[in-house]
């Protein structure tokens, strides 16, 4: 199974198992950062193996600011995913973007202050671009996929996910802030997923689901979990619905600049680098030092 497994799709909130698809295996890995959320769940989608992890853990025990994205990214890379697909709940910062709507958005705000989001550090310097934060190509694949087989949903597209720490959603003059500085959805996990993934040269694309309005529109009620969690049951119907169609229909074998995102990105000397390190790092960076 290990490095065969070409398609990943991270779980959020209310989306804790694949449930329309067959499992074929139940893997429980340990990484260099310890343990991922969960087992991660291989079901097979029309023929192809598909990693499923729970962002959250099964029975929603992680916060956001906890979530082990480090140990996630490593063991989805470890089983050999190169297209990974999140799923989120977010808030709508923009009236024209309603509830029950799906957002693929293009562009990241990382407004999260207390997360080690990155695999470079001491003994490893490394620079990646994060100029387009998700995978274009693989979010135009999605699209057009959705566009083209499922005409009942809507789907936006060129939009910028903002990322707070959480767990409190925002005061309103956070809200309207996140507005002025051109943030049309926001949520707690999308920052550190992209910036992992595309340090693990993983291309990386998000399917995100409006659930409320966060606080900033009069007239509509204040988002609570209630509300998310609600509007998240009504929906679950469409991503087990859209998730099986985008997986038959995208080439996960596609060649992408995301696979070579760190190719010029480390600034250490090869013989500077400890052991240990290149150790951890290896299933990523390997390429560059050997
Ligand atoms: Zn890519």
């Amino acid at each position: 199974m290990v490095g065969t497994v070409k398609i990943g799709v991270i779980g959020g909130s209310g989306l804790y198992n694949f449930s329309s698809a067959k499992v074929i295996d139940e893997i429980d890995i340990d990484t260099p950062f310890g343990k991922p959320s969960d087992k991660i769940t291989i079901v097979d989608v029309e023929g192809k193996k598909v990693a499923f992890l729970p962002r959250h853990g099964r029975g929603h025990v992680y916060p956001p600011t906890h979530i082990p994205m480090k140990a996630n990214i490593w063991a989805l890379k470890y089983l050999g995913v190169k297209k990974l697909i999140g799923v989120s709940a977010v808030g709508s910062l923009r009236e024209e973007l309603k509830p029950m709507d799906f957002v693929i958005p293009s562009q990241l705000i990382d407004f999260t202050r207390w997360r080690e989001l990155t695999f470079f550090g001491v003994g490893l310097v490394g620079h990646v671009s994060m100029a387009d934060p998700f995978c274009n190509e693989l979010s135009s694949e999605i699209k057009r996929i959705i566009d083209e087989n499922l005409k009942d949903i809507t789907v936006h597209t060129g939009k910028t996910y903002i990322t707070i720490e959480g767990p409190q959603f925002s005061s309103r003059a956070e809200s309207h802030m996140f507005r002025q500085w051109g943030a049309d959805i926001i949520g707690m996990t999308a920052a550190g997923e992209a910036k992992l993934a595309r340090e693990a040269e993983i291309c990386y694309s998000l399917i995100s689901m409006v659930t409320d309005y966060d606080c900033w529109y009069e007239g509509h009620e204040d988002v609570t979990v209630e509300m998310v969690l609600s509007y998240m049951n009504k929906n679950i119907g469409n991503i087990l619905r859209m998730l099986p169609v985008i997986i038959k229909n995208i080439d996960e074998d596609r060649k992408c600049s995301c696979e070579e995102a760190a190719k010029f990105a480390i600034m250490t000397s090869k013989d500077k680098i400890p052991q240990d390190v290149k150790k951890k790092l290896a299933i990523f960076y390997e390429k560059y030092w050997s």
